[in-house]
């Protein structure tokens, strides 16, 4: 190959492209309870990956962690955490992975963990990480948000990345790095790489300095400035993946703000701090 050419921009074959990011809300059942997610139904179908974003819905939690809160983390009743987790794994069709989630301890960092060995993996993720990458397949991922980003990229053969972008991340493009890490692993270009951005606060509840949005503005342009000190996060997120190669049309975002719909999501503002945890979760099917 000749010096300056790269891969990265060779055409890929029609078969190994994803159909265009989309999300919806469809219901699953595990035992009495139903759970509503959103989805990409054709994502799953086309490359065997399921991602879910998860509601407060179909859980066990109660009080200020009312509904299918998964976090240890928060004072919950862990039995009910537990319990919430087994229901989604349950509900998505995965009671045999339940040992080998990983859920990572989250730190407002930029580090992320490639799943390679599951019990190296989840000793790792355990010590703080906002970012996984796998590659594997029947390797559940879960990570844990009430306001913050959450965001899950896919690759055309089904490889994927769950990313935390809080203020920090996103100020520091962890969504742009999570898949630049997705990109060198699974050898796609990142232009082919589905990307997802699920419920968050939105910039119509999210009030901060003007000192942090005139820094994301600096970073990220005039779009991440809502007006009246409101910071629109999305905006930044969506910068970060561009600038690392994403495509336009393969971004996609859920526009539910979790502050302004707290009774169906967790939000630490909205809910003074005392509240659970929905999740992003994904996992690669061994057979779709
Ligand atoms: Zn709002």
């Amino acid at each position: 190959m000749p010096a300056g050419v790269t891969t990265s921009h060779m055409p890929l074959e029609e078969n190994l492209r994803l159909p265009l990011p989309r999300l919806a809300e469809i219901p699953f059942s595990a035992g009495d309870s139903t759970i509503r997610v959103l989805t990409d139904e054709a994502l799953f179908e086309a490359c065997g990956t399921r991602i879910a974003f998860t509601t407060r819905d179909g859980g066990v939690s109660e009080g200020a962690y009312a509904g299918l809160n998964l976090s240890h983390a928060v004072g919950d009743d862990d039995d009910a955490v537990d319990a919430n987790k087994a229901l989604l794994c349950e509900a998505l069709g995965m009671n045999n992975c339940i040992e080998r989630l990983v859920t990572p301890l989250q730190v407002h960092g930029t580090d992320i963990v490639e799943i390679r060995h599951i019990v190296e993996s989840q000793r790792r993720v355990a010590e703080g990480a906002d970012g996984v990458v796998c590659a594997q397949a029947d390797v559940p991922v879960l990570l844990c948000f009430a306001d913050c980003v959450p965001v899950i990229l896919v690759a055309p053969d089904g490889s994927f990345a769950v990313i935390h972008s809080g203020w920090r991340g996103s100020i520091a493009s962890i969504a742009g790095l999570g898949l630049q890490r997705l990109q060198a692993i699974a050898g796609f270009p990142a232009s082919e790489v589905n990307c997802y951005v699920g419920p968050h606060i939105g910039p119509c509840c999210y009030e901060v300095s003007d000192e942090l949005v005139e820094r994301f503005v600096a970073e990220f342009g005039t779009a991440c400035d809502a007006g009246g000190s409101h910071l629109d996060l999305s905006a930044a997120v969506t910068a970060a993946l561009l600038r690392a190669g994403a495509s336009a049309d393969r971004i996609v975002h859920a526009d539910i703000c979790t502050s302004c719909h707290h009774e169906e999501y967790y939000s630490y503002r909205a809910d003074a701090g005392v509240t659970g945890r929905h999740g992003a979760f994904a996992i690669r099917k061994e057979e779709a």
